[in-house]
């Protein structure tokens, strides 16, 4: 059962953080309330103050400009993302990987904020951030601060998050040209939390083809999305063959510490993060050279 609570609908980012600032660890934002409910009803949440910020229309935008690169406001929802034109045109992993995140009807509803925030490690967007190198804005009253993606998972369902921030802003970059972006998810259905995924980055060099940088991340692989660091170095500074990108399935598997549940088994994920990483990196290699 949800405990009682003070509900508040804040119509601007000035008045949710001064709500924060005064209710601090009792209060908590929710947004589309997706992943929000279901802890406050399995109690593993029971705020005293609820601050609905879906009503803040000024956090639901998706821009783009090639020196800033593309921002996407904290209150835009999945299926935004997902049909954005802005999206499709560079940035086609991230339609791709909304595509493939729960149903329409959780798409059309749930944040992209509301996603990172609550710090699942099989989330979908997380990874893929990580991969396009995206940086969080925080807000707070006494100011902003910007945060790496990469820094903002700090274990199973925590993030770093002061009581009194919120997030208002994703910042990817412009990609260096020859660079492609994927993510593969294990599902059984459509739609389905990944069993384990892999978002992969590759560049290449435009004179000789070599791989100049690369980013591997895991979803559903540990406690947080993971880098998979030792994996991506078998990758740099060599063209990449499929033998590589065995490889470097292998030694990403290597480093995982996946979870066992009823899904899968810690073996079984294992195997599973070979074969993703693989798929994941032939088909961001197929558009880093494509691009
Ligand atoms: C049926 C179903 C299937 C799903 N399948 C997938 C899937 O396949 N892949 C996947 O990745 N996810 C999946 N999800 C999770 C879903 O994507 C998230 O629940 C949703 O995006 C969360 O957004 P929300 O706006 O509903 O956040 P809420 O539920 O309102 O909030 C989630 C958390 O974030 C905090 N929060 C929200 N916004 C902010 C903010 N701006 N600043 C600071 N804190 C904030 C809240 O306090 C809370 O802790 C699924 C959910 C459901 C219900």
């Amino acid at each position: 059962m949800i405990k009682d609570f003070e509900y508040f609908a804040p119509k601007t980012v000035e008045e949710a953080l001064s709500l924060l600032s005064q209710y601090k660890e009792e209060a908590k934002i929710i947004a589309g309330g997706q992943s929000m409910l279901v802890v406050m009803r399995q109690g593993i949440l029971a705020p005293e103050y609820l601050i609905d910020v879906k009503g803040i229309s000024a956090l639901d935008y998706i821009n783009y400009d090639e020196r800033e690169g593309l921002r996407i406001g904290a209150l835009t929802i999945h299926r935004a993302i997902e049909k954005s034109p802005v999206i499709g045109n560079g940035f086609s992993v991230l339609a791709e990987m909304e595509n493939n995140l729960a149903t329409i009807q959780t798409r059309n509803w749930g944040t992209i904020g509301g996603n990172l925030c609550h710090g699942d490690p099989a989330g979908d967007p997380a990874p893929v951030f990580i991969a396009l190198n995206a940086k969080l804005k925080l807000a707070s009253k006494g100011g902003e601060r910007t945060i790496d993606m990469e820094e903002f998972s700090k274990d199973y369902l925590e993030v770093a998050l002061e009581p009194d921030e919120m997030l208002t802003e994703i910042q990817v970059p412009t990609p260096p040209p020859h660079t492609g972006t994927a993510y593969e998810k294990l599902m059984v259905m459509k739609g389905d939390m990944g069993i384990i995924g892999a978002a992969v980055s590759i560049t290449l060099s435009p004179k000789n083809g070599v791989c100049q940088g690369a980013r591997i991340v895991l979803s559903n692989a540990a406690s947080i999305p993971l880098r998979a660091r030792e994996a991506e170095k078998r990758l740099i500074g060599k063209v990449v063959k499929d033998d590589l990108l065995i490889e470097a399935g292998e030694v990403a598997s290597a480093e995982a510490d996946p979870p066992s549940d009823v899904h899968g088994s810690v073996e079984y994920r294992r195997e599973m993060v070979k074969v993703f990483v693989k798929r994941a990196a032939r088909k961001a290699l197929e558009k880093a050279k494509a691009g």
